[in-house]
């Protein structure tokens, strides 16, 4: 099927590591423009030719920013100031117990999780609006449902983003424009490697162990029964920006391997 994606521009935040960089390369793979994000040059710059090692004729822009500030978001907005399709993608996670989360934490994870989405979506839907064309998608998480008592105020930023997205997709009606939000499962990327390696050295276990625990014991409701790789997350993305998508607004898509147990 061919995703009609050729020379879209596209901006996926958070795109040098993870999921981010998954769909950065599937959208180059579909011809895109694509813009890649991360808070350094230089991890910017190693994605881009990781990105070139599989795409040799993918069209990439680098553009350092941090998008936990809105200082970081005007310098991003500058250097990229019209977009076709964003992906909202960039998030933080990490567990700590309800009582341990301070003030400052709660609100460092809504400015980077929520705020960067808020804030770009105010940059570049307009001009999709007036173009008649344009995709925004939240990566959120199944955690957006399933609250992680051991990380509550992450959850609370990815269920927030479904509702920024579904506000935003009622602002597209009869348009060619669509909101969406894609609520991954545990998937094994740079982040998650970390939070199980983490695991595994403060419990002398190995991170076998503690990958097989945590379906078990965390996510007892997986049917997937192991991490999903990016690129799983990718091609559900890549879709949901296509023009092919365009009867899909204001929805919440779950590759979340059935850890959530609902029917819709
Ligand atoms: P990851 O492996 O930790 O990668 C994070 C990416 O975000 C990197 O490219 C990092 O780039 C960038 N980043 C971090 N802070 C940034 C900032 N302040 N400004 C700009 N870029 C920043 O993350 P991931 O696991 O792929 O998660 C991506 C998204 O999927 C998040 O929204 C997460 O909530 C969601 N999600 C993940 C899972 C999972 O199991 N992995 C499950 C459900 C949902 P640099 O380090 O180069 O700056």
């Amino acid at each position: 099927m061919d995703f009609q994606l050729q020379d879209k521009r596209a901006l996926v935040t958070g795109s040098t590591a993870g999921i981010g960089f998954a769909i950065a390369k599937v959208l180059a793979q579909e011809r895109a423009i694509i813009a890649v994000n991360g808070r350094s040059a230089k991890r910017v710059e190693e994605a881009i030719a990781a990105i070139r090692r599989d795409v040799p004729d993918a069209k990439l822009t680098a553009v350092a920013a941090d998008l936990s500030t809105a200082a970081g978001m005007d310098s991003l907005v500058r250097a990229i100031p019209e977009a076709d399709i964003l992906v909202n993608n960039v998030g933080i996670y990490d567990t700590k117990a309800f009582f341990d989360i301070s003030d400052a934490e709660w609100l460092r994870f809504f400015e980077t999780n929520v705020m960067s989405g808020v804030r770009l979506s105010r940059a570049y839907l307009p001009g999709m609006l007036q173009r008649n064309w344009g995709r925004i998608v939240f990566i959120s998480s199944e955690s957006a449902i399933n609250i992680p008592v051991e990380m509550i105020h992450y959850g609370m930023t990815k269920t927030a983003q479904l509702a920024v997205s579904r506000g935003l997709a009622e602002m597209t009606a009869g348009t060619g424009v669509t909101v969406n939000s894609v609520l991954p499962g545990p998937t094994r990327t740079e982040g998650v490697e970390g939070y199980v390696t983490g695991m595994a050295q403060s419990q002398g276990k190995t991170t076998a162990e503690v990958e097989q625990e945590f379906f078990e014991r965390i996510r007892p409701a997986s049917l997937l029964r192991r991490f999903a790789e990016p690129d799983e997350v990718a091609a559900m993305v890549a879709y949901v920006c296509s023009s092919r998508a365009s009867a899909t607004n204001g929805a919440a898509l779950r590759v979340d391997g059935g850890v959530v147990r609902s029917v819709i």
